[in-house]
């Protein structure tokens, strides 16, 4: 604390990433990256020259990035913002929409981004109950006057909505903004993205982090009809004019256009996943039906922290969250077949010994 720090500042409760641990030997589960490389296509243009072009400043409107996501999304360059990451897209889409507005609903068990840049952005928040099951129910987010922020899946949980009870609730609400964070959507959720040209309300947020395997470069984009778009680039003009460099806009490019590598890596871990909830259910566990790249689990008969201890003594690191409701619970991205099968032998030894 310093007396030089702002009101802002001094109020703020800043998020906590999942730990970056130095060391290389552990099998790393706590921050939902993706166990696989880059697509080779991707990993190429660092071997080109892009380097070269560094002394010049990248293209502010990110024109060729903004082209290849529309292409493979089937919209038009009119429709796409892209940012450093998708957290970034995340607090510019708060400015730009909920600010000064009404109080912002999101689910009361969320990504925890979501009340720091409320905090940051001085925006009230209604925090809406998941059921006892962990489901978001559309109805519940039907009062209010300010935006909705839904990820779908949400997380922690996992858990999906289908597409339908996402338009449900855009016809229920057409005066009001619905934000869906679709950072997980690719690893078998129905994503929102074929309902854009007929909500205005509507504004899909997509990152390269997860089914990209691209985490380490941040670059993330929104969705959503020109006007809404409009807005969000008026609020970056006025805060970076560059957020997406030169090297990341290049290595984005190929990624996103090679679909097909995409795709396997999404299918391994989907199969991945399935096996993986099974041997856990088989353990006594609970799991919740995830439709992401992590489940979320807990064991009636052990308590999830010395769970969560005793996978780290073993050079494991899932992820925690002292949280009410959740406490109980461990989430645990989904790794390599041999990281599983390791993760899956553990615990099956864990629960034995009890
Ligand atoms: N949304 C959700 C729901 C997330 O879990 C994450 C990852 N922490 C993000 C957005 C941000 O991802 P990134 O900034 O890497 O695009």
């Amino acid at each position: 604390m310093s007396r030089f720090w702002s009101d802002i500042v001094r109020d703020l409760s800043p998020y906590v990433p999942g730990e970056q641990p130095s060391s290389a030997n552990l099998i790393k589960l706590n921050t939902n990256e993706n166990p696989y490389p880059p697509s080779p296509e991707a990993l190429a243009v660092l071997g080109g020259d892009v380097g070269a072009t560094l002394r010049l400043y990248p293209d502010p409107e990110s024109v060729a990035l903004k082209d290849a996501v529309a292409q493979t999304h089937g919209l038009d360059r009119s429709n796409v913002f892209v940012g450093n990451g998708s957290d970034e897209v995340l607090a510019l889409a708060f400015m730009t929409f909920f600010a000064g507005k009404g109080a912002l609903q999101f689910p009361d068990i969320t990504y925890s981004f979501y009340p720091v840049y409320s905090r940051l952005f001085g925006v009230a928040i209604d925090r809406v109950p998941l059921t006892d099951d962990f489901r978001v129910e559309v109805d519940s987010y039907g009062t209010g006057t300010g935006g909705i922020i839904l990820p779908n899946p949400n997380a922690p949980t996992g858990i999906a909505l289908p597409r339908d009870e996402i338009e449900r609730l855009l016809k229920a609400v057409p005066d009001r903004l619905l934000l869906v964070d679709e950072a997980y959507v690719d690893f078998g959720c129905e994503s929102a993205v074929e309902l854009i040209p007929r909500y205005e309300n509507l504004l899909v947020v997509q990152t390269l982090s997860k089914s990209h395997s691209l985490a380490g470069l941040r670059v993330g984009f929104a969705l959503g009809q020109p006007e809404l778009i409009a807005g969000l680039d008026r609020v970056k003009n006025s805060f970076n004019s560059y957020p997406v460099d030169r090297i990341a806009e290049r290595v984005a490019i190929a990624a996103l256009l090679d679909e097909a590598y995409f795709r396997t890596c999404c299918d391994k871990i989907v199969a991945t996943r399935e096996w993986t909830a099974a041997q856990l259910s088989e353990l006594g566990f609970e799991v919740l039906p995830s439709r992401a790249n992590f489940i979320f689990a807990h064991h009636p008969a052990i308590s999830a922290i010395r769970l969560f201890e005793q996978l780290r003594e073993r050079n494991i690191l899932v992820r925690h969250f002292e949280q009410k409701r959740i406490d109980r619970h461990l989430r645990i991205t989904i790794g390599t077949d041999a990281e599983m099968q390791q993760l899956t032998a553990v615990l099956s030894e864990l629960v034995g010994e009890r």
